[in-house]
């Protein structure tokens, strides 16, 4: 059978799956626990013999049928869902590595997450931040204790692009897992499988939400990483399918043990609001598209960073990988030009730290979520004291550009 296409699968999802009464929608399950046939029954769901819920920490049926349109929109194998992005990299992270690994990462990250490896070296796993759009940088930084590299399909906030072809093949000749973080770019724009990836992180918080009402993350597995070969599996976890014993060991050390477990309600209003993913993205990108192209052009502006500008260091790159260019861009404004002052003039585009929402958010990135990690760091990741960073959202370009010429002028 043909396969159907991703809003037809996404959008019927939960109803080919017997939903009660045939509802289209998954209803939002509150329960925490479950009831069995006989005390036989719950034994053998505890000892996974036969399917069951055990306890709401682990399984909670609103949140498998968000699962399952996870794994179809990314064509993985199986995906766990976390209460945001942040746990389900740190959950993953600290059930799959132990003190005396490494780690090679692009130095291009989403603040939190460098804060996260800072955490991990203080466990004694290496980290070793490259400029990850040049995958051989990557492949001097691999030492014989590497056991995962981790990259972002677009970074933040300067939008550098990783050589994902490239590390994809590299990963593999080296067998080291790979994760690629895809909330910039998502299933809609591009598939980290198609590139090698092992395993693929989502913020749901972003654009798979996409209406900044909800929290969530979830890691994804594709499949094409041999556990068979990694060292750090415990045994009871080697007697399922080799395929699933990474997502195991996530499941019952990341989720069971840590907790960081996404709730019935927050699943419910991400399930529905990836319902319109492809439809919101497409017009976010093309509204970031005349934006930062406006910006590109404008005398106040020194720089603007968006891969769909042809003066971006990877928008070759870009266009080869990506559906579309994304909807995030930053610039850099001329000297005298005060980047508070210019957020204040803006009527429309909101001063706020959320990316992937509906609504366009503008942030001074050195002062507020780069702020923590000081200037030299921030400096390395090409960061100025006067970027500011657009997630555009969905509203008429005429309103946005508005608020450009206005705050310019
Ligand atoms: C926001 C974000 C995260 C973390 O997601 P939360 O849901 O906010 O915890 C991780 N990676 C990237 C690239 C993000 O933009």
């Amino acid at each position: 059978m043909k396969k159907k296409g991703f809003n037809t699968t996404n959008l019927h999802s939960d109803r080919k799956d017997n939903p009660e009464h045939g509802v289209l929608h998954k209803p939002v399950h509150p329960s925490v626990a479950y009831g069995y046939e006989d005390s036989h029954h719950l034994a053998e769901v505890f000892q996974g013999k036969r399917q069951g819920y055990n306890y709401g920490r682990q399984l909670n049926p609103t949140v498998t049928a968000l699962q399952k349109r996870i794994t179809q929109m990314e064509d993985g194998i199986a995906t766990i869902a976390f209460a945001t992005g942040m746990t389900a990299i740190s959950s993953t992270l600290l059930s799959l590595l132990k003190e005396g690994d490494h780690i090679v990462s692009s130095s291009f990250l989403f603040g939190n997450t460098n804060s996260f490896f800072g955490t991990l070296q203080r466990l004694g796993i290496e980290v070793t931040f490259v400029d990850a759009t040049e995958a051989r940088f990557v492949e001097n930084a691999i030492q014989k204790n590497t056991k995962l590299v981790f990259v972002e399909t677009i970074a933040n906030p300067a939008t550098q692009v990783a050589d994902l072809k490239a590390i994809g093949q590299l990963c593999q000749i080296k067998n080291l897992i790979y994760c690629v973080d895809n909330t910039m770019t998502s299933p809609c724009l591009f598939l980290p499988k198609t590139v090698g990836a092992s395993l693929i992180v989502n913020s749901l918080t972003k654009y798979i939400g996409g209406h900044g009402n909800a929290l969530g993350g979830a890691i994804t597995d594709t499949g094409l990483y041999d556990w068979s070969g990694f060292e750090n599996i415990y045994d009871t976890y080697r007697n399922e399918k080799t395929e699933l014993w990474g997502i195991t060991q996530i499941k019952k050390k990341g989720l069971r043990d840590m907790g960081a477990s996404l709730g019935p309600e927050a699943a419910h209003h991400l399930a529905v609001g990836s319902e319109t993913l492809s439809l919101r993205i497409e017009k976010a990108c093309n509204n970031a598209s005349v934006l930062a192209k406006f910006c590109h052009d404008h005398p106040k502006i020194n720089q603007a960073y968006y891969p769909g500008l042809e003066n971006h260091p990877q928008h070759q790159r870009a266009k080869q990988l990506f559906k579309q260019f994304g909807a995030i861009f930053s610039v850099d404004l001329v000297e005298n030009v005060d980047c508070f002052e210019f957020l204040n003039a803006m009527e429309t585009i909101v001063s706020s730290s959320n990316l992937g929402d509906n609504r366009t958010l503008a942030i001074p990135v050195a002062h507020t979520i780069y702020y923590e990690m000081g200037a030299e760091r921030r400096a390395s990741m090409g960061i100025s004291d006067s970027m500011i960073r657009f997630s555009v959202g969905i509203e008429e370009v005429e309103d946005l550009l508005a608020d450009f010429e206005k705050a310019l002028a």
